[in-house]
């Protein structure tokens, strides 16, 4: 039996597969350890989105490796995700002591077998970075907000967006059985889930036969009795009238739309291989638009190889004309092996950060402002937890995923309940129970 901990970085998907392999390995008798130093084997779920994003996971590594020279202990760790296909190997050199097995994206539940010799001080020297099948891994209600789930119903990507590594690292886009996805979803409902969140990095391309995603979406909304359904994430070019349709005909699918548009500047978005155009989206905009309540939120990626002062603008229109309810703004970072890392007119990081500078607070003004109409209108939301300013006041999310805070009892947590909106409140909004 070993003591294991789970440290996980990046996207829901990784957060996703980290609490169903929790559930994997306490079921195989492994205990799990909520202090890493009291830890055998830590499992770093890694991700390598941006050059960020692995330099943090050097730094745990270099963190482990003064654990065990100051507490004499022997921690090992299991590195696995996106950030070890293409650079487990090199980490194993860099941490030789910490590292004792590699492991990529697929099949992360057959690292069980591995955990006893390890946490015995066997090194192993194996790396299991190929992929044949991938094999959904059953998905658990989430290890902090139990009464909430992210069911992966979509693995990989075939968009090759030049500045992106998800295709490199997770591979081709694979479909989960819509059979299989029914069974796990009954049992997260007969788990007492009652908010799931499908996941695919490009879930509404989803395919099983002649379902297609609006078809599956609607399937679940009729048949789960799970009363908050949303989704993560969609990519412009498959969002249809039919999905917008689909939105709006089913209370329990939440008005809420992520949809990246990245740039507002065809030429950019040309180059970013992201197969549509400033107008496109605006039409699918217009469709997104027309679902009652509806929220929207996007990326925007500042700074990609040739955008220039007008590209830029252009972004600035398309953040002016919808008005979105939030954004992940930030700016482009090289990813090895992407087409776009061989682009010429690299944008220099000042100009990056002068573009973000004028970006961040222009979207959340907009953020804000759109949150005064809400004020005396009476709205369902989950409550999820404590707020970090008062144990008297409860935080939660609305159905159209906005966060709200509300003064009330601990008990109601993991509940849906009824609020009089009452203002906002930073990016969110407050109210009272009724
Ligand atoms: S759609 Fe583009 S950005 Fe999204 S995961 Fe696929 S390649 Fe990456």
């Amino acid at each position: 039996m070993a003591r294991f901990f789970i440290e996980n970085y990046g996207c829901q998907m990784n957060a996703a597969e980290a609490d169903s392999l929790r559930t994997l390995l306490i079921a195989s008798g492994h205990a799990e350890e909520t202090d890493p130093a009291r830890a055998d084997i830590v499992i770093i779920n890694t991700c390598s989105v941006r050059k960020t994003a692995e330099q943090r996971i050097i730094g745990r590594l270099g963190f482990y490796r003064g654990l065990n020279q100051q507490n004499g202990t022997k921690i090992r760790s299991v590195i696995m995700g996106c950030m070890s296909l293409h650079s487990g190997k090199e980490l194993r050199a860099q941490f030789p002591d910490i590292v004792g097995l590699v492991w990529g994206t697929y099949h992360k539940e057959q690292i069980i077998p591995y955990l006893n010799r390890l946490a015995s001080g066997i090194t192993i020297k194996e790396e299991h970075l190929d992929w044949d099948t991938f094999d959904f891994l059953e998905a658990s209600p989430e290890e902090q907000f139990p009464f909430k789930a992210f069911v992966p119903i979509a693995h990989g990507c075939d968009n090759y967006c030049s500045y992106c590594i998800v295709p490199y690292v997770r591979g081709h886009e694979v479909h989960r059985p819509a059979g299989e996805i029914m069974d796990n979803i009954a049992k997260l409902a007969s788990q007492g889930v009652l908010d799931i969140c499908l996941l695919g990095q490009n879930v509404n391309s989803y395919r099983d036969g002649n379902m297609r995603f609006p078809e599956l979406l609607a399937k679940i909304a009729a048949e789960s009795g799970i009363p908050r359904i949303t989704f993560l994430t969609s990519h412009p070019k498959d969002f249809s009238k039919e999905l917008a349709r689909t939105m709006s005909e089913h209370p329990s699918i939440m008005p809420f739309l992520h949809l990246p548009f990245q740039s507002g500047s065809d030429r950019i978005l040309a180059a970013m291989n992201r197969k549509y155009t400033a107008a496109d989206y605006m039409e699918k905009i217009g469709w997104a638009k027309e679902i009652p309540g509806i929220a929207l939120s996007t990326d925007i990626l500042v700074g990609f190889p040739g955008e220039t002062d007008e590209d830029f603008e252009a972004t600035m229109r398309i953040v002016e004309e919808v008005r979105f309810q939030d954004a992940y703004m930030y700016r482009y970072s090289t990813r090895p092996g992407t087409a776009a890392e061989k682009l010429p007119d690299q944008v220099p990081e000042k100009v990056k950060l002068e573009r973000l500078a004028r970006l961040i607070p222009r979207q959340k003004t907009i953020g804000r402002e759109l949150l005064t109409p809400y004020t005396g209108e009476i709205h369902t939301a989950l409550i999820e937890s404590v707020s970090k300013k008062s144990r008297h006041i409860l935080s939660g999310r609305t159905h159209n995923n906005i966060q709200i805070f509300v003064p009330g009892e601990e008990t109601l947590i993991g509940t849906i309940v009824r609020v009089m909106i009452t203002g906002a409140s930073g990016m969110g909004m407050k109210g009272e129970i009724i």
